[in-house]
């Protein structure tokens, strides 16, 4: 069974519809992308996965639990963790350590367990060094990796991403997305990174592309990224590495349909010249 599952979801505001039959799965160990141009609906799907949004039609269940359901809100919001864009926005306390806490402390965990967690959690994001530092002095990746690491010490058992990657350097994100990797196939946490931005898209396992409140393509990375004429038709750019492997596939190169990544060209690349 899926981890979430939202089913022909329909939702307004106002008069504005915004997610039309909108349907989405989250598997637990997936990295799952959600990506589609601005206004196409992502927001709003992801409030809906942590009941802000209760839909007007349609279903969402989390772990068994529906969120039309009021006293199964409580139960959705333990286990979904939310990373927004802005991480400015996330910071509450003066110390790395006691910003990691805030959250578990309110959850009434004894002192010892909050600690433990506090201290796996900045280990898991690389920031257990910086931990008695004060947040503003963390640059944006960091600040970053710290919203990550309060959400990951409340033991969720999904984590949603909201455009958290797009403020930050190439080299933040390489990190952010080797930990995202790490999380899904370690500790199987189902996450959702939601992004208009395909070259985040090249390191995931699924992609789901919206466009007007609707899924309008589905499928692996290798599916998805590959379709040029599809992506560009809903707004979206093919990742540089992969219009590259396409243009030398048409030149007769043997490139194969995987390859997605900077990475994964150079490697073929210097295969090929071996
Ligand atoms: P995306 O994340 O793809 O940019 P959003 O889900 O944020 O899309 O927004 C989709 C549409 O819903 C936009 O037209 C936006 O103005 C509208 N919208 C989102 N949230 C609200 C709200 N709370 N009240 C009214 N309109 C909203």
């Amino acid at each position: 069974m899926s981890f979430a599952c939202i089913e022909e979801v329909c939702h307004s505001f106002g008069s504005n519809r915004v997610l039309n039959a909108f349907s989405l799965r989250l598997e637990s160990g997936r990295f799952t992308v959600l990506a589609g141009r601005n206004g196409s609906g992502k927001t709003t799907a992801a409030r809906l996965l942590n009941a802000l949004v209760i839909p007007d039609r349609g279903s969402v269940i989390v772990d068994g639990y529906d969120s039309r359901d009021k006293a199964s809100v409580f139960e959705i919001r333990k286990r979904i963790g939310l990373v927004l864009q802005n991480p400015e926005n996330q910071i509450v306390a003066d110390t790395v350590e006691d910003d990691v806490a805030f959250g578990p402390e309110n959850l009434g965990l004894s002192s010892d367990e909050i600690r433990r967690r506090v201290d796996a959690s900045l280990k898991a994001v690389g920031l257990y060094d910086k931990r008695l530092d004060n947040p503003s002095s963390l640059s944006g990746g960091q600040k970053q990796k710290l919203a990550i690491a309060g959400v990951l010490a409340l033991g969720p058992k999904c984590i949603i991403l909201d455009e958290s990657l797009s403020m930050l350097d190439r080299p933040s994100r390489a990190d952010l997305l080797k930990l995202i990797r790490r999380l899904c196939d370690e500790d199987g946490i189902a996450v959702l990174l939601i992004t208009h931005d395909m070259e985040e898209a090249a390191y995931s396992d699924y992609v789901y592309v919206m466009d007007g409140g609707s899924v309008v393509m589905k499928g692996s990375a290798a599916e998805i990224l590959t379709d040029e004429r599809s992506l560009h038709l809903h707004g979206l750019r093919t990742p540089v590495a992969c219009a590259a492997a396409s243009r030398l596939r048409e030149k007769g190169y043997p490139v194969p349909q995987d390859v997605l990544t900077e990475e994964d060209l150079l490697s073929f690349i210097g295969g090929a010249a071996c």
